[in-house]
């Protein structure tokens, strides 16, 4: 009999999801994460830190690595712990590898959804692009003094981007056991613009330039909401941009849901315990 055309042909143990957070978050972002999308994608979700939190790693229920990364934000420190991410996902043989930050929400059945739609043995590189032109980085080639350039697209970490394990095996000579952090210094440049690097300027495939993926580089307000459920990830502002958010109606008002990540999770689960129960129709 043929398949729904809505089932999604992936498990979710065919894909890995690495978060990066950093101690100060714990309490502060990872709490609201933990409640509402990864209590939803449990099996699919790795967390990665820089410090031990012996609380954490029981909620965690052991998918949380400390990279021993340190906890500063800088260069090497980033690519340090997208380094760890990328050698996790190796060694776990799932098919797809994601990306995302601590203040995102991933839509979990519309990441598999999404994914469904390619062959993880393809060359898939699927993300946001951080601007609307390419950059361009300077390589600095080993031993000589000879300086190149090269333009290439990259997905914005900080909206969540994916990588089929087919392209990820073909990264590894950049990528591998530390190598991430060589080819960082090389260009100089941040972990997710390295890793545009090696997939558009080192390897000649091309990032799929998707509009589900979203951060909060973006006007989050502008997202028209009957499309909110769709969305792959979202994100907010901050405390710095509190009013960056995305513009959901529902059972929480903005002081009691500043982020809007628990309206947008009671709309796509609505049998959740902490829920408001929903209007008799
Ligand atoms: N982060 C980190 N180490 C740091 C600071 C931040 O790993 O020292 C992580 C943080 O947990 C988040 C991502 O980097 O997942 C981006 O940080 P943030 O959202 O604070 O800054 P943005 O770059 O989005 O303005
Ligand atoms: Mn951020």
């Amino acid at each position: 009999p043929a398949r729904p055309a809505t089932a999604p042909r992936l498990r979710p143990d065919d894909v890995f999801i690495a978060v990066k957070t950093t101690r100060k978050n714990h309490g502060p972002r990872l709490g609201l994460l933990l409640r509402t999308w990864i209590s939803r994608a449990r099996q699919l979700t790795f967390i990665f830190t820089d410090g031990d939190d012996p609380e954490l790693q029981l909620q965690g229920g052991g998918h949380v690595i400390n990279t021993n990364c340190s906890a500063v934000h800088t260069r090497q420190a980033l690519c340090c712990k997208m380094s760890v991410e990328y050698d996790k996902f190796i060694e776990s043989g799932r098919k797809w590898f994601c990306h995302v930050d601590d203040d995102n929400y991933v839509n979990p059945k519309g990441l598999l959804q999404l994914l469904s739609t390619f062959s993880p043995s393809q060359d898939i590189y699927l993300g946001r692009p951080s601007l609307d032109h390419p950059i361009e980085a300077t390589e600095r080639i080993q031993g000589g003094g000879t300086v190149t350039t090269v333009k290439f697209w990259f997905a914005t970490g900080g909206a969540g981007f994916c990588l089929s394990r087919g392209l990820a095996l073909k990264m590894s000579p950049w990528a591998s056991l530390g190598g991430f952090m060589s080819t960082a210094e090389r260009v100089r440049l941040p972990d997710d613009c390295t890793v545009g690097y090696i997939v558009e300027g080192l390897l000649g495939a091309r990032l799929l330039h998707s509009s589900l993926f979203h951060s909060h580089l973006e006007n989050l307000q502008k997202l028209p909401p009957d499309t909110l459920l769709q969305q792959v990830t979202l994100s907010y502002g901050g405390p710095e941009n509190p009013h960056n958010v995305v513009n959901v109606a529902g059972g929480f008002s903005l002081q009691q849901d500043p982020t809007r990540f628990k309206s947008i999770h009671c709309l796509l689960y609505p049998d959740t315990d902490w829920c408001p129960l929903q209007k008799q129709s």
